[in-house]
């Protein structure tokens, strides 16, 4: 592999305060409690700023706010919404520099991942629901459906502003309110949108974005002025969010967990395919809800597969997020890293074959080398579990039910991949693969068009499309 000489991005292109307090009502204000944390850069672990942290106080307020913001907001005709929706979206275009920057800077992805895949893609939703907003009643969800009040959001760090975006676009579409809380690890993305609201004149209380960690997002959801919760995170939360809403009348959308098999037949084209594995498990450090973690392949193709694989993940990039260059950037948090190291300790304990390719991690920050085992059973934790890292576990199997059987074998059901020049062995395969999506010769292609969801454990209710909008209507 060549050099290359390094091509970083300018950090300096977007401002970061010292420190942020709660956007309630179309205004930031410290938490009540004084409360705060601090929120780091995961590839250098330097402090970024610090932000509040909202308690129950804080959380009434931002609650209060979205309900007295409901009435005007929900009254509004769909296309005076719309107006909103699309100043926004076109703020996000012209401020995406910015952004993508710092998305990188506090999740620790690839400035080439924010910059051409998640600031799109963000776009993309409000515009794609800002279209939406004078049509409800053309979407199929009867003559007049109503907006169902204030809508409680909780997303994860993995896609920070993303997940924002496939939360709020459709609820305010539709004539809801919101009050989003942002993850722990990577608040800044959403304290910046909360400025592109001012910024967009959007009527105060409209949104509301919270600051906290689990505490808060639990507060927020078991709010009894809530009408919905929309949670995308781990299963183990969503479990206790479930619990914890039944019976009280509030709607519910999970976006849990997945552990999603990428079948390769010994027909498709492999040097396709093997893009569509890296991209599949290395995309955003494979932490992806929707990520090819298992990768099945048919055994008569294996040693290609394998060589070409191996021969591909050695042209790895891995290091500064904000260089152009670089592929595979920083795993977003200590935690989260002690969680991968885990797993993958536990593969190797089990018997599987681990393999990295020569790759020199940074000193400082946190870092894991794309990693594959191979020789994985579906007994072993790491074809099981979800790793939400670069690791990928490698099966094999001679006939396609045995490839159902295997990809199905999972308590998850989110997402799958399916490589063969073969339409009519994709279409028999997408029928029986219990998955959310089904990617044909491709992998982790998103549109706002398309619903997204999952089946089991990865949750119920579908984001993205005209589906989308039922979770926001009565
Ligand atoms: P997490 O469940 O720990 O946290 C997600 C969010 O929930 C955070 O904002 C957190 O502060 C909050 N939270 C934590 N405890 C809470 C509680 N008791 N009540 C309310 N809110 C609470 O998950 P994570 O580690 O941040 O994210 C990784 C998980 O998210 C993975 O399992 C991944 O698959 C999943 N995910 C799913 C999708 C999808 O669309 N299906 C998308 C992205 C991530």
């Amino acid at each position: 592999m060549f050099e290359y000489a390094p091509a970083p991005e300018s950090r300096s292109v977007v401002d970061i305060a010292a420190s942020y307090g709660l956007f309630i009502n179309g205004a930031f204000e410290a938490a009540a409690s004084g409360g705060a944390f601090k929120t780091v850069n995961p590839a250098s672990e330097e402090v970024l700023a610090e932000v509040a942290e909202a308690g129950t106080e804080d959380v009434d307020r931002a609650v209060a706010a979205a309900r007295r913001a409901f009435g005007p907001w929900s009254e509004l005709p769909g296309a005076e919404r719309a107006k909103y929706l699309f100043r926004i979206a076109r703020i996000i275009q012209e401020r995406s520099r910015e952004l993508a920057v710092l998305e990188s800077l506090d999740n620790g992805k690839p400035i080439k991942e924010s910059r051409d895949v998640d600031l799109p893609l963000v776009a993309a939703y409000f515009f794609y629901y800002a279209g939406w907003a004078d049509k409800l009643k053309y979407a199929g969800f009867g003559p007049e459906p109503r907006p169902l009040g204030v809508a409680a959001q909780v997303i994860p760090w993995n896609f920070p502003l993303l997940m924002l975006a496939w939360k709020i676009a459709p609820a305010l579409a539709a004539g809801n309110t919101v009050v989003l809380k942002p993850a722990e690890t990577t608040p800044l993305s959403a304290l910046f949108f909360a400025d592109i609201c001012r910024q967009a004149e959007l009527p105060p209380g409209v949104v509301n974005i919270i600051t906290g960690a689990g505490e808060t997002g639990r507060t927020l959801v078991e709010h009894p002025d809530v009408n919905k919760v929309a949670f995308t995170g781990s299963t183990e939360v969503g479990r206790q969010i479930a619990r914890s809403v039944a019976g009280t009348g509030k709607r519910l959308t999970l976006e849990l967990g997945g552990k999603a098999a990428n079948i390769v037949f010994a027909d498709a084209p492999i040097d396709q395919a093997v893009e569509g594995i890296v991209n599949g498990i290395f995309f955003n450090q494979g932490h992806v809800c929707c990520a090819g973690s298992r990768l099945l392949v048919q055994e008569s193709a294996y040693d290609e597969v394998l060589s070409s694989l191996k021969r591909r993940m050695a042209t790895l990039r891995v290091g500064d997020p904000l260089d152009k260059n670089t592929d595979v950037g920083a795993i977003n948090s200590a935690a989260q890293l002690s969680r991968i190291r885990d797993l993958s300790e536990v593969g190797s304990s089990e018997g599987a074959e681990r393999w990295s390719p020569p790759c020199e991690l940074p000193a400082q920050g946190f870092w894991f080398a794309p990693t594959i085992f191979t020789g994985v059973t579906q007994a072993h934790r790491i074809a099981r579990e979800e790793i939400f890292g670069p690791v990928l576990s490698v099966l094999t199997f001679r006939t396609p039910d045995e490839a159902i059987e295997k990809a199905n074998n999972t308590p998850y059901g989110l997402s799958a991949g399916v490589w063969t020049e073969k339409g009519s062995l994709i279409l028999a395969m997408a029928d029986k693969l219990r998955a959310g999506v089904v990617w044909a010769n491709t992998f982790n292609k998103f549109d706002p068009t398309s619903p997204f969801g999952g089946y089991k454990e990865s949750g119920y209710g579908r984001e993205g499309g005209r589906h989308g909008l039922e979770a926001y209507l009565a």
